[in-house]
């Protein structure tokens, strides 16, 4: 069993002394117990968080701990009559080839291997999160313009294709030409400005002669900066991610940008609001499911995922992730079928 433990907590980056591989024997069951196969390892940006110590919502990753991460595996040895060999699983069995459950958490899926990493994606975490935090908190209304960045990936894809369901004029930001154009060509947003050209602000300006309605706060950084000038009055910001800082070692450099947002919420009466999806919403996760399926079969929703194979080159996909490497819902491939 190879699994991945936290080695170091980085300072900045993640580097090679931030996670070591271990090998051991795949553990046996007890009576009660499963034994889970990974198939599929989410790589996620809240992980960026677990492997740091600065106070979050949830606790970090010890020491020596393994690395952990939502999973599909699949049921190798069961001594649980509720999981019987072969059940696929949505689970928590973190960067490891095998883990041992006594099946709380766990969740059947149903349907074939190849579908099963979607319920990492589009009708998992990030599918929830695009969805609760547009309709719940963003509320966006036929007409309005809504604006989200890392358009391209797991969340932002939905975010975007969601407020066009609903009407709304969808405007992505995203990082190069190429995922710019799948933005618009393949997922049908009205237009997406890729954050790394000079001109950016203005680019953006012009993409928004309506200003912006709703600001789905997936990066932070400049991206933000560019959006405050443009917000409505009464605009609303689910703050859901702020991806551009989570290897920061500092705060940005001045000027202090702080009164004049605390002056723009208040003279633009804006609501800015985070959440953390299941803390906040998991008693509607149901909803958002048969939702999200019935859009899938009416082919109102298109989603990408970026595969990579192999366990062992989890550390490096993961770093990719928080420099834009990734195209899509990133997943590692553990095991072939
Ligand atoms: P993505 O699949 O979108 O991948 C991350 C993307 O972020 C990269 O591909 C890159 O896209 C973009 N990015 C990275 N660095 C920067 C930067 N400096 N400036 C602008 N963009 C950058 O990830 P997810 O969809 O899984 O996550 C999106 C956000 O949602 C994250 O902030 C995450 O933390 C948050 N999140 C929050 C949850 C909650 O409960 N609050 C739950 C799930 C996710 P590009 O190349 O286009 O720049």
């Amino acid at each position: 069993n190879r699994r991945f433990v936290l080695q170091q907590r980085p300072h900045g980056s993640p580097d090679a002394n931030t996670f070591r591989l271990e090998e051991q024997p795949v553990p046996a069951p007890q009576e009660g117990q499963v034994l889970l196969r990974t198939l599929f390892l989410s790589l996620d940006p809240y992980m960026r968080g677990r492997i740091s110590d600065a106070p979050s919502y949830a606790a970090p990753v010890e020491i020596g701990g393994t690395m952990v991460g939502g999973t599909v595996s699949r049921v190798e040895t069961s001594r649980n009559p509720d999981f019987p060999v072969g059940q696929l699983v949505l689970g928590y069995s973190g960067w490891q080839d095998y883990a041992l459950s006594d099946g709380a958490g766990l969740n059947k899926l149903d349907g074939d291997v190849a579908q099963s990493s979607r319920a990492l994606g589009v009708l998992g975490m990030p599918g929830f999160t695009a969805y609760m935090g547009l309709l719940d908190i963003g509320q966006p209304k036929a007409g309005e313009t809504v604006v989200v960045a890392a358009a391209s990936g797991a969340v932002g894809s939905l975010v975007g294709q969601i407020a066009k369901i609903k009407g709304a004029r969808a405007v992505g930001i995203a990082g190069g030409a190429e995922k710019c154009r799948y933005v618009v060509e393949e997922l049908g947003f009205d237009a997406c400005i890729d954050h790394r050209a000079p001109d950016f602000a203005q680019q953006l300006a012009d993409a928004c002669p309506d200003g912006i309605d709703v600001y789905f706060e997936n990066v932070g950084g400049a991206v933000f900066d560019a959006v405050l000038p443009l917000l409505n009055t009464r605009a609303r910001i689910p703050v859901c991610g702020m991806i551009a800082d989570y290897n920061a070692t500092a705060l940005p450099a001045g000027p202090d940008r702080l009164g004049l947002l605390a002056r723009t919420i208040l003279t633009k009466r804006i609501r800015m609001q985070g959440f953390i999806i299941f803390d906040d919403y998991g008693h509607r996760y149901g909803e958002f499911f048969q939702q999200m399926s019935e859009w899938l079969q009416q082919g109102r929703i298109k989603f990408r995922e970026d595969i990579v194979d192999g366990l062992e080159n989890a550390p490096q996909a993961f770093n990719g992730l928080l420099e834009g490497k990734n195209f899509g819902k990133l997943v590692i491939r553990v095991a072939q079928d």
